[in-house]
């Protein structure tokens, strides 16, 4: 969500920084500008929609000659995304880019409108302009010390003074990096905008302000000097690319096979290296989006296969709800980014509890990593489409790892090291997905159904396709539908029934005759063949503990195949953000 990126150094600020916002654009936005400073001058600009809009324009225009400049792309929170809500925003002598929300925003800005500044934008970050701008005597790092004293909330933070040859850096619940080339220096939401230009980065602590000059970076928290440990990244510019698929989504999909091998690789080589869940009472698997659905496969297997109470909760729930902690307690975690910032407050509030915490997550030094107790990593590699794929895969093996362990069930590392081969073979089969896409594209509600683990398989396919098809979808537990929605059947409704637990297989099937005598197009995705359906996908048959990795992929790509033959935007869907840092 949202994406900062700062330079300063000898080159050309204006093509490092469009560089760096087109390597954050995965992260979901509507608008973008940029700052641009030399000695004596600021420009700024922005405009609504794609940065390849914003780059156009700034090359029909005439340009400062610049040494260092900030640049953002937004996701509204305050305002409608329009030009002038659109970041920098500039009060007095402050121009500034910031990612998160200013909670105590309308206060602030009645006390400095009694004071005489004009507000332009409707954002609460233009607030946060005028209050540093407010507290600006030359002394910039005082001014943005007493600034975010004053405000609630979150924000990554780059500003420029028009008086400074300087750039300042300051962060609080958002990530923010500071990276460092030869004599040039940057900020970034995350390494890869500038993964081009260094490896070399820190991580920002709360609160700690960064002054970047052309001769190095100086951290500082309330006075202090802080010495800032180089973290040193082996991601690579050509990691993010596309390889010649149409798009990352594609792509992510096809990756999956390789980076399962790689995730599971530990856990073949020694199974007891899976944390043993077996001593607690009680476990809270607590997520977002497609990580929660992940979580719900585990809470289904972990269930199944032990005695131990799981419960599976949206983040942004769980972290207001009342929450009993009185029994012998882990909370799970789950977030690609480890940025989510739902996710992050849950995860605070089980430790303020005195909880363990256990984090499954992607990338590694993110605020999740950081803060969780103990981590378990799944090896996906950047996520570049916004609606996750590769990832989910990946937090659903981790998850069905952990049942296992707690199931003692040591034997499935036969199947693991089989797994990646199977899933391949499930992914190559791309026309079968087509065909399916052609015969439902134009449809306007799409069902899926099922029971169990099937229904938490069926709860990831549908928002897959509705994240990215734009078409209306829901997913229901098969014996459910008949209470209520059955009546949106009509003749030619989509249904897909997922039918892979064996135990309850007749049930389903007994839900998927209910809906065809309604008229319905049934898409069953099985292990076992059957011809209840009017389509039948036929998974390769393994342990339940990973069946449903081969399930999840075929409804990834049919939602893949829908979405582009209604001509999405499928790696950018309207109005979502790959990591969502704001509640
Ligand atoms: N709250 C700010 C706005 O609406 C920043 C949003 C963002 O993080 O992009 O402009």
């Amino acid at each position: 969500m949202c994406g900062i990126v700062g330079y300063i150094g000898s080159r050309e600020p204006k093509n490092i920084l469009l560089d760096g916002l087109k390597n954050l654009e995965y992260r979901g936005y509507d608008s973008a500008g940029i700052a641009l400073k030399n000695n004596n001058q600021v420009q700024v600009i922005r405009g609504l929609g794609r940065i390849s809009c914003l780059e156009e324009k700034i090359n029909n225009m005439d340009v400062i000659k610049a040494n260092m400049g900030i640049a953002h792309t937004r996701w509204a929170t305050h305002g409608e995304p329009n030009e002038a809500n659109a970041h920098p925003h500039t009060s007095g002598m402050v121009t500034l880019v910031h990612n998160g929300i200013i909670e105590n925003f309308s206060e602030i800005k009645e006390k400095l409108i009694k004071t005489g500044v004009v507000f332009k934008s409707d954002t609460d970050s233009e607030v946060l302009a005028a209050l540093i701008n407010y507290y600006y005597d030359n002394d910039p790092v005082l001014a943005i010390e007493k600034a975010i004293k004053d405000v609630k909330g979150s924000y990554a933070l780059g500003i420029i003074f028009a008086d400074q040859d300087k750039l300042f850096a300051v962060r609080k619940d958002l990530p923010l990096i500071i990276g460092y080339g030869e004599k040039e220096f940057f900020i970034a939401s995350d390494i890869s905008a500038i993964i081009k230009y260094t490896n070399k980065y820190s991580l920002l602590d709360e609160n700690e302000i960064a002054v970047l000059d052309f001769d190095g970076i100086v951290v500082t928290k309330a006075g202090k000097k802080i010495e800032k440990e180089i973290l040193v990244t082996d991601l690579k510019a050509e990691d993010r690319e596309k390889n010649g698929y149409e798009h990352y989504m594609l792509k992510e999909i096809m990756e999956e096979p390789i980076v399962l091998e790689k995730t599971l690789k530990p856990f073949i080589d020694d199974f007891f290296k899976i944390p043993d869940l077996s001593d607690y009472e009680e476990i809270h698997i607590v997520a977002c989006g497609s990580a929660m659905y992940a979580g719900m496969v585990g809470k289904t297997l972990l269930e199944e296969n032990s005695n131990i109470r799981v419960m599976c909760e949206v983040a942004s729930e769980y972290r207001y709800k009342k929450v009993l902690y009185d029994r012998k307690t882990i909370v799970i975690v789950i977030s690609q980014s480890g940025e989510t910032a739902d996710t992050i407050a849950a995860m605070r509030k089980a430790k303020e509890n005195g909880v363990e915490t256990l984090a499954i997550v992607n990338v590694k030094g993110s605020t999740i990593a950081r803060e969780s107790d103990k981590q378990i990593y799944i090896e996906a590699g950047p996520e570049i489409a916004v609606a996750t794929t590769k990832a989910y895969i990946l937090q659903v093996a981790v998850m069905a790892l952990l049942a296992c362990r707690v199931a003692n069930e040591s034997k499935i590392v036969d199947e693991l090291k089989k797994l990646p081969r199977l899933l391949r073979e499930v992914i190559d089969r791309r026309d079968i997905y087509l065909k399916i896409a052609k015969d439902i594209y134009k449809r306007d509600d799409i069902f899926f159904i099922g029971r169990k683990i099937d229904y938490a398989i069926s709860l990831e396919g549908s928002l897959k396709l509705k994240e990215i098809s734009y078409i209306h979808s829901e997913a229901y537990q098969a014996g459910e539908l008949k209470h209520g929605t059955i009546s949106l059947i009509d003749k030619g409704t989509p249904v897909f029934a997922i039918i892979t637990d064996e135990d309850i297989m007749d049930k389903t099937i007994s839900n998927v005759c209910e809906v065809k005598a309604r008229g319905a197009k049934v898409i069953v995705v099985s292990n076992v063949e059957n011809d209840v359906g009017d389509y039948l996908i036929l998974v390769p048959k393994v342990s339940s503990f990973l069946q449903s990795i081969l399930v999840v992929p075929c409804l990834q790509l049919i939602a893949y195949e829908v979405a582009k033959l209604k001509g999405c935007d499928i790696d950018k869907p309207k109005n979502l953000a790959k990591s969502v840092t704001v509640e």
